[in-house]
Parts: structure tokens; C-alpha cells; sequence
């Protein structure tokens, strides 16, 4: 039963940090002419509507890219920093383009960015979430698919480019989740060992996101880089106090720009805010 719905937190802390560090690889693939197929094992709606009823109710983007967005021209001084902004303002309504009036999806970041030569394949196994996103404006060639991202992965590979890279951004919902992503990206790897692989995980007080990485390092998986952004401390925080991503081969540089981009956003997030970058799991 799946009740989770990312428009209650479109645009948090989570999501910024998230969907930099995949617009980071991105820029890295984006490098070499070779295509690339993208897989969005969890994709949601594609593109919020902060004005929703569900995002305004707790308002999360308040704390997240809204902060990001009315310092926007102090931080573009980071590369980084100022070619995400700017898809973030290409995401907004031509009414007024200078309102944050939406917040892009992992699908719409990806579409933003496909070239004629590359693939991207949603998954959303939510049937209301799976209609939203149904119902978004993307290219042709984006195929989307309502039905388990997990299973719907490992059955994608090999694909068919040269270059393969997989965002994985579960609700976690149910516990076992983490051990079942750490079980599925072990099939994929060996089904695509060149792979690119992101994933994503909240840091919580109960620390369930250790199965994830010990079961991954267990696995015998090379190259784990690690990034991990926490804007509380675990010990007053009930509910989420972070945001963790992995990156499995990584592309060259990718910690150095972050770290920079990161050094920035910083101060934006609060006293208590605090950035790691570092190998979870080394060559
Ligand atoms: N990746 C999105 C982004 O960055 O904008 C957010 C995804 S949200 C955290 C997780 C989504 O996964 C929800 O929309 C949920 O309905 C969906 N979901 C849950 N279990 C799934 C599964 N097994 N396969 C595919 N989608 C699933």
C-alpha cells in the first residue's frame, strides 16, 4: 500500500541536494558525445506546483530551494550553483519568471537535459503519481512506466548505449526497502558494470540507511562514493536531520565541485548544517 506522495515535500533540503548532485553527474556525462540512457527507477510527478494544496501545507521548499532561489545571484558565483539555478528558473511559469512558482522532478531535471542521442525511462509504480506524470510535458522520447522501479531496472539491463546512469529515490516506506536496494543494485552492477549509480537515502534517527551501506559494501561493490548533508543534529531531531546520496562510479571531479558548491549553500541552511564528502567504499 503506497501512500508516500512527494508533492508534501517538493523542494526541501532533501531534494536540492539530491537533484545537485545528479545535475552534477549529468554535467560530467554530458562531457562526451557518446549516448547516455538515464533510468529513474522512482520518478514521481516530474514538475510541483508549489501553490499545490499538499506542497503548501507544509511548505518544506521554504527551507530548501526557496532559499537557494532569493540568493540566487550571490550564488551563482559557484558553476555549479549557477547552471542549476538556471534550470531551476527554466522550470518556472513564463507568468513571471522571476516567482519560484514550481519545483522540477528527478524526470524533468533528466528531460531538461536529454540530447537526440540519449534514452530516459521513468518508472512510478503510484497510479495517482504515475498520472501526473503521465501528464507532463516531456519529450517524445522519454518512455514512462507504471510499475515497480526495482524489478523494472535489473529487466532494463544491459541497455542499449554505451553509457548507462540510474537514479534510485525510494520513499522507504517499508523498512526492508533499504536491504532490497542494496540487493537490486547489486544485480544491476554486475548486469552493467560501468554503470553510474546514484542513490538516495534520508538520514534518520533510527539509522535504517546503515543496511543500505553496509549491504552494499558487503556485496563487494568498488567505488561507492559517499555525500551526506545534515541540517540538524540526530540527537534533537524526531524526523529527518539529513540527506544522503551514493554515487557509484563517480565521474572524475565530481566531489571537488560539490564540496565547493556545498561550502556556499552552507550558510543558507542553518548553524547546525554540515556537508561530508568522502568514499564509502574506495577503488
Ligand atoms: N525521484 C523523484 C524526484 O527526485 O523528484 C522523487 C521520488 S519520491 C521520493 C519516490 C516515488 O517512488 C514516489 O512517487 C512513490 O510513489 C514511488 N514508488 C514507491 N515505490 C516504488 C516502486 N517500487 N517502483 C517505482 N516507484 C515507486
Amino acid at each position: 500500500m503506497l501512500s508516500y506522495q512527494h508533492a508534501y515535500h517538493a523542494g526541501n533540503f532533501a531534494d536540492v541536494h539530491k537533484h545537485l548532485v545528479l545535475f552534477a553527474v549529468v554535467d560530467h556525462l554530458l562531457r562526451k558525445e557518446s549516448s547516455v540512457t538515464y533510468i529513474d527507477t522512482h520518478a514521481g510527478r516530474g514538475r510541483y506546483p508549489l501553490d499545490a494544496e499538499e506542497t503548501a501545507r507544509l511548505g518544506e521548499y521554504h527551507d530548501g530551494a526557496e532559499r537557494l532561489w532569493k540568493t540566487r545571484e550571490r550564488l551563482a558565483e559557484d558553476p555549479l550553483l549557477r547552471d542549476w539555478l538556471e534550470g531551476l528558473a527554466a522550470a518556472q511559469s513564463q507568468r513571471n519568471p522571476k516567482a519560484l512558482d514550481h519545483y522540477p522532478g528527478s524526470p524533468w531535471w533528466l528531460a531538461q537535459r536529454l540530447r537526440e542521442q540519449d534514452a530516459l525511462r521513468l518508472f512510478e509504480l503510484h497510479p495517482g503519481e504515475h498520472d501526473h506524470l503521465s501528464r507532463q510535458q516531456l519529450p517524445d522520447r522519454v518512455r514512462h512506466v507504471h510499475g515497480d522501479g526495482l524489478s523494472g531496472l535489473i529487466d532494463a539491463l544491459p541497455v542499449a548505449t554505451p553509457r548507462l546512469c540510474v537514479l534510485v529515490d525510494p520513499s522507504y516506506e517499508r523498512k526492508a526497502e533499504y536491504g532490497d536496494v542494496a540487493d537490486t543494485l547489486l544485480k544491476a552492477m554486475r548486469k552493467a558494470r560501468h554503470g553510474v549509480m546514484l542513490v538516495w537515502y534520508p538520514l534518520l534517527p533510527a539509522g535504517r540507511h546503515e543496511t543500505l551501506l553496509e549491504g552494499l559494501k558487503a556485496g563487494g561493490l568498488r567505488k561507492i562514493w559517499r555525500s551526506e548533508l545534515r541540517v540538524a543534529s540526530p540527537q534533537r531531531e524526531r524526523g529527518m536531520y539529513g540527506s544522503g546520496m551514493l554515487v557509484i562510479n563517480p565521474p572524475w571531479g565530481l566531489d571537488r565541485r560539490l564540496e565547493d558548491a556545498m561550502a556556499r549553500l552552507m550558510p543558507l541552511l542553518g548553524d547546525d548544517s554540515h556537508y561530508r564528502g568522502d568514499w564509502w567504499v574506495p577503488e
